[in-house]
Parts: structure tokens; C-alpha cells; sequence
């Protein structure tokens, strides 16, 4: 059963072939069982899960289904939860339970999607390896000496694994696509403004963009057919009609323009994760594509500015966290200014305090020209280089990732290096570009993942070009050894 994907669950739940409440506890029981040596989840709510899938199959009788309803989802601890602890990977919000569903949850919900808990992250979504989460680290299903990726790495490790069949994951510069190709799995980031950010707690606000994480780009774009749309409560939320990605899913791709950036096939690329990448845009040219070398000139400018606008727009989100509000307070404060260094001292981890101190500074007087508005500058010349290659191409092509997943501590003490794994991902972050990656080959063992970028809103076209590859290849119907 846990190798259904979400279509295939949708009819067997459909077809009364099983019950939500049976598959809900196959999946919690699995999860019981399994998660203990990949940590994947941070809170698992077996409870509610079963009272939801009850009314799921009161639904399915009544003949009232939508595609989610009785499939059992796992959301990444970053989307608040009514009744259910938020954490976001950090001991700040530990003690923290949401009052209210954030919008992404609440269109779950309301397709009668059920939540099996809540998954494993960084702390605020601050890392690329799953290795900042207050909760510990999580462990890669197709290794556990390897990280799963991160920042969604809990999402990732969750869907691989066969703990739930998909999971919500965040991206900010590249916390869906980078996990999901370390782990073996399909992800996509969608446009900035596609889906509400409403709920979802804040790291870098002109860049987070929730989306889906599943084994196939048919089942994401059933989530995303889900999650999408216009939120009037957030004021970054773009009004405009969601496309039918499921109905997109077949469209033909003979004549599809691909465009190659040379800048992502160079220095730095593992050359077996290159040749891999290289074998699928040659199952395109057999489906049709034609291939067109391109130029995206200011990519190694693009890691660089991420880290000052992402630090500086995470040092004015965070400063909500204060001691006083909600979240970890310290014990016996001796006064005002006390509660407050300690309280947050004690309640954010190293990388955290590390982005708000870095961004502290680019945003103080006197910096603030040479470094943020300089970065803003940078931004839009890499908007601009997208621009122009979508003049030329339909979607653009590369690594997700430029290795496959490493080992547990290998870059935990190197920041830099750290931050380099999302060189091939950030970009589309900064030009609010959606982006995918696919499950593309395997490298000793390690699943390697194929990034595709669109154009504004072309999400369903990213999802026809991902299914048209899982027509032709078995990558993402891979199980790691032990979760199959
Ligand atoms: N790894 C990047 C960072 O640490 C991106 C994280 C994310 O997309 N949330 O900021």
C-alpha cells in the first residue's frame, strides 16, 4: 500500500478497495516502526490522523471526494497547526502551539487530506542538511550516514521512506528542490505568489514559497492543485487563476525549447552527478526536445546576495521572538533587557544567530548601501538574465544539486561550503521563478536529482515536462533498501 503513489491511492480509497482509516494506520504504523533511525518527524499525531480519516470515508461514501480525500500528508513544521506544536526545527517555539491553521493546511484539510504529523527541518529553515534542527538531525533513507538534505529534509526523508505519500516543504533557496533530489524524490517550488505564505512562519519573506514533495510530478500536481491560489491574507499572494496541472500532466513536448546554462555545467559539478543529468536531457531529445546551449551570466553572483538578503530579511522576522510574546522564555530574568538576551541566546541555535547577525549588519546605517541595496541590484540583473533566456527557451535545464547527498557532519563546521549546495537552486529563489526537481538517476547507490525552471507561472508546464520524463524512466519508483 505504501508504495501507491497519491493517484493510485485516490482510486483504490475511491473504489472503496480501502479505507482511509486502514491506510492512515499502515502509515502511522510504518512510521512507528520506521522513524526511529531516520528522525524524519518531529510530531506525529496518530490520534487526530485516524479521527480525520473517519470523516474522510464518510466523505468518500457520501460521494463528496476531492483527489486528496483519505490520503494521509505529512507537513513540514513550519506551517502552523491549529492544536498541534509549530516548532520550525527550533527551540524558540518548542513550547509552541498555533491558535490557527496556516492557509496551506486549511486547503488540506479542506480536501480531506489527513495529517499523519508534523516533519523533521532546520531551525527556521536555515540550512541545506537537515543538521541545525533543534530536534537532531535527519538521517538520508538511501544512507544513514548521509544527510537527507535540507531545509525540507524531514519532508524529503518522510516521502522516500514510505513513511506518507507526500509532504509539504518550503523553499527559500532551494529547501524543496535540494532534499527532494538527495532523497530520490519530486519536488517543486512554485512561482513566488502561488501559494499563500499565510501561516507559514517566516525566514525570508521576498523569497519563501511553500509547494509539494512527493514520489511523482502527478502527484504534485494533484498538492499543488490543493495548495495554490489567492489568499487575501497574504499580501505578497498573486490573483490568478489556478491552472489544471493534473489535465496538463499528458500534453505532448516534441518541439519543447530546453536551455542548458553553461554556467551550471561547469567548476564545482561532480562530473558522474553531470554525466546523469546529461543521459536524461538525452530521454528529452527522444521525447522531442530540442536543446539549445544558453548563458544565465550573473549565476555566481546569485549565492552571494542570497546571503545578504536572506540574513537581513530573517534578522527583522525574527526579532519577533523576544521572550515576551510566545515562545522560549528563559528561567528568573533579572530584568527587561536580561529576558530578552537570554531568551533569544538561549533559544536560537548557532546558524540561526549567525544569519541574524550578518544581516544585522548589512541592514545598519552606514552598510546598508553597500551591501543590501547592492544585493537588491544584484537580484534583478539575475531576473534579467531569466528574462532574457526565456525569449530564446521554453524551460531551462541542470543539477539540482552539485553532488549527491554527503555525510553527516561533512559540512557541518564550514558554512561556506555548506551554502554552495544550493548554488544551482538560489537563483530562481531570487527572480521568484518556479522550479523542479526530478529523480533523474543514481550515483554509488545515491539518487541525483534534475532541476527544471520555468517561467513565471508555468507550473503546469514544469509538471508536463516532469511526467513526460517518469513516462519513459522507473527513478522515481525507486525504493531505498529497507523502506521498499
Ligand atoms: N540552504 C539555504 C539556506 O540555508 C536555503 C534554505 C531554504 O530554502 N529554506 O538558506
Amino acid at each position: 500500500m505504501h508504495n501507491k503513489t497519491i493517484a493510485e491511492l485516490a482510486t483504490v480509497l475511491q473504489q472503496g478497495e480501502v479505507s482511509s482509516v486502514e491506510l492512515t494506520q499502515h502509515f502511522i504504523d510504518r512510521i512507528e516502526k520506521l522513524d526511529a533511525g531516520l528522525n524524519a518527524f518531529i510530531t506525529v499525531t496518530p490520534e487526530a490522523a485516524l479521527q480525520a480519516a473517519k470523516a474522510a470515508d464518510a466523505r468518500i461514501k457520501a460521494g463528496e471526494a476531492a483527489p486528496l480525500t483519505g490520503v494521509p500528508i505529512a507537513h513540514k513544521d513550519i506551517f502552523c497547526t491549529s492544536g498541534v506544536r509549530t516548532s520550525c526545527g527550533s527551540r524558540m517555539l518548542d513550547n509552541f502551539v498555533a491558535p490557527y491553521d496556516a492557509t496551506v493546511v486549511e486547503r488540506f484539510r479542506a480536501a480531506g487530506a489527513v495529517m499523519v504529523g508534523k516533519t523533521n527541518m532546520d531551525e527556521f529553515a536555515m540550512g541545506s542538511s537537515n543538521e541545525t534542527s533543534f530536534y537532531g538531525p535527519v538521517k538520508n533513507p538511501w544512507d544513514t550516514e548521509r544527510v537527507p538534505g535540507g531545509s525540507s529534509g524531514g519532508s524529503a526523508a518522510a516521502v522516500a521512506a514510505r513513511l506518507a505519500p507526500g509532504a509539504t516543504g518550503t523553499d527559500t533557496g532551494g529547501s524543496i528542490r535540494q532534499p527532494a533530489a538527495l532523497c530520490g524524490i519530486t519536488g517543486l517550488k512554485p512561482t513566488y505568489g502561488r501559494v499563500s505564505r499565510w501561516g507559514m512562519i517566516a525566514f525570508a519573506s521576498s523569497l519563501d514559497q511553500g509547494g509539494p514533495m512527493a514520489r511523482t510530478a502527478e502527484d504534485c500536481a494533484i498538492m499543488l492543485g490543493a495548495m495554490a491560489g489567492f489568499d487575501e491574507r497574504d499580501s505578497t499572494s498573486i490573483e490568478r487563476p489556478v491552472d489544471d496541472y493534473v489535465g496538463a500532466l499528458n500534453t505532448d513536448i516534441a518541439g519543447l525549447k530546453i536551455g542548458l546554462p553553461k554556467e551550471y555545467f561547469g567548476e564545482g559539478l561532480d562530473p558522474d552527478v553531470a554525466r546523469a543529468i546529461e543521459a536524461a536531457i538525452d530521454e528529452y531529445k527522444k521525447l522531442g526536445a530540442e536543446v539549445v546551449e544558453i548563458s544565465l551570466p550573473n549565476t555566481h553572483l546569485a549565492v552571494p546576495a542570497y546571503y545578504v538578503v536572506a540574513p537581513a530579511e530573517c534578522s527583522s522576522n525574527l526579532s519577533r521572538f523576544d521572550g515576551v510574546r510566545y515562545g522560549y522564555r528563559c528561567e528568573d530574568p533579572k530584568d527587561l533587557v536580561d529576558l530578552y538576551t537570554r531568551s533569544r541566546g538561549e533559544g536560537f541555535g548557532a546558524e540561526v544567530k549567525r544569519r541574524i547577525m550578518i544581516g544585522t549588519y548589512a541592514l545598519s546605517a552606514g552598510y546598508y548601501d553597500a551591501y543590501y541595496l547592492k544585493a537588491q541590484k544584484i537580484r534583478r540583473l539575475i531576473s534579467d538574465d531569466f528574462r532574457k533566456a526565456f525569449e530564446q527557451v521554453d524551460v531551462i535545464m541542470g543539477p539540482s544539486s552539485p553532488s549527491t547527498a554527503f555525510k553527516v557532519g561533512e559540512k557541518a563546521d564550514d558554512p561556506v561550503t555548506m551554502y554552495l549546495s544550493d548554488i544551482y537552486t538560489i537563483a530562481a529563489n531570487l527572480a521568484g521563478l518556479p522550479g523542479m526537481s526530478v529523480p533523474a538517476g543514481e550515483v554509488g547507490g545515491l539518487p541525483v536529482g534534475l532541476q527544471i525552471i520555468g517561467n513565471y507561472f508555468d507550473e503546469a508546464r514544469l509538471l508536463n515536462v516532469a511526467h513526460r520524463f517518469q513516462q519513459v524512466t522507473d527513478w522515481h519508483s525507486h525504493a531505498p533498501r529497507g523502506f521498499e
